[in-house]
């Protein structure tokens, strides 16, 4: 568009400084409008729309567009829910696997909150579980088994936020609203060249992506940006020429910026905590214990340890108060698991006991039933770092 600007005014060539520096004025000044028919949100929406009519990702919750079918509100809000933090082909199995358990939601709401913690066990971030169920009985016991259709009733269900339900309202009922991830807020940064850092961005680019929304085809229009944030306008594979509908309108691919948008303030390094994990085992029975409701993996059956310490090195780190007075022995090596704001090192301490005893907290469990309890993934490290031991019972 610059480009367009600069030869209708006879202006040879710009750097991409300058060039980014008009952009940004044009942008902040409104004057962009002006400068080029084709950038009229409303055209620009229907581009990409004829683009999603060729192109959509076909997904088991989605309906192809065109077909008429109406999409269901209990299947997109399922695979919106697991698609927090998660990637579409890790959650693909996953919602094939709740839809075939529970195909409605009446179903979900009539299964056990272990159940579905147990179905969900490797997608991380169990509190999504959590409220999946509580959302569900709320559903089920106080709307009469139907979704609210607004944005505004839908913030209220529990475990849904600004993104769950605009994308909700727009892809199930066909509302216009417009849906903020992080995949649309780099198509936003690249197609209007914003260079502010996230996240003081947000809110430009929650304009912009505000301005782009059309009022027809809401639910297609949501999900073309979505494909186009995951398929075409990538983080790190940007496939600009011949491929995206709006190479010729995107001032970042003008100006050369778009792979270096969107900025983001430079990251602190994650801290590593580390701890002691205690292995006790009786006759092929394991000790478990329920974490507490709240907090990290709340309410998820854990292999119980030490307090997980912020720590530089395992120098800083106490040797443990052992919890059964016996002949615990430390196993070679460590498990590793990495959370969203820091990264676990567990050293595994390891009792096999001749005789039951009475546990103060938790309980014994057969190794034949681990498979079917909600372990969380870094559990499941802490079984597959003691297999072999295990399977020699
Ligand atoms: S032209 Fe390139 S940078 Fe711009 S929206 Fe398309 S893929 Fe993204």
């Amino acid at each position: 568009m610059v480009e367009f600007w600069a030869e209708k005014r006879k202006i040879p060539s710009l750097d991409s400084a300058i060039k980014s520096y008009i952009v940004r004025l044009f942008n902040i000044t409104g004057l962009m409008d002006n400068i080029s028919p084709s950038h009229d949100p409303a055209e620009l929406s229907d581009t990409l729309l004829d683009w999603y009519d060729e192109n959509a990702r076909q997904l088991p919750w989605r309906i192809r567009p065109g077909s008429g079918e109406r999409p269901d509100p209990y299947a997109i809000w399922l695979s919106e829910i697991m698609l927090q933090q998660t990637t579409v082909v890790t959650v693909i199995p996953y919602f094939e696997k709740f839809i075939q358990l529970w195909p409605t939601i009446g179903d979900l709401a009539s299964a056990e909150l272990d159940q579905i913690l147990s179905a969900w066990a490797g997608l991380g971030y169990y509190a999504r579980a959590r409220n999946l169920h509580k959302c569900a009985r709320y559903i089920v016991g106080e709307l009469n088994g139907n979704f609210p259709d607004r944005e505004q009733e839908l913030l209220r269900l529990p475990g849904v936020g600004p993104y769950t339900a605009a994308a909700i309202a727009a892809i199930a009922f066909g509302q216009k609203a417009t849906v903020m991830d992080g995949n649309i807020e780099r198509v936003m940064a690249r197609m209007f060249n914003v260079t502010t850092p996230l996240p003081e961005a947000r809110p430009e680019l929650k304009a912009w992506a505000e301005r782009m929304t059309p009022d027809h085809r809401a639910g297609d229009y949501a999900q073309a940006v979505m494909d186009l944030g995951a398929d075409i306008c990538g983080a790190k594979i940007l496939k600009c020429s011949g491929r995206c509908p709006w190479e010729d309108n995107c001032q970042g691919n003008t100006l050369g910026t778009a792979d270096q948008l969107p900025r983001r303030k430079s990251k602190m390094a994650k801290l590593t905590r580390r701890g002691y994990a205690f292995w006790a085992e009786y006759q092929g029975h394991l000790w478990l214990c329920r974490r507490p409701e709240s907090g990290l993996l709340g309410g998820m059956m854990e292999v119980p340890s030490s307090e997980w310490l912020e720590t530089d090195s395992w120098d800083e780190v106490p040797m443990p108060q052992i919890p059964i007075i016996a002949n615990w022995k430390e196993t070679p090596g460590m498990v590793r698991h990495s959370f969203t704001h820091f990264h676990l090192e567990l050293k595994v301490i390891r009792l096999e006991l001749l005789e039951m005893i009475e546990l103060q907290e938790g309980g014994w469990f057969p190794f034949s039933r681990i498979e079917n309890l909600a372990l969380p993934t870094v559990m499941m490290k802490i079984i597959d770092h003691l297999k072999e031991p295990v399977l020699d019972l």
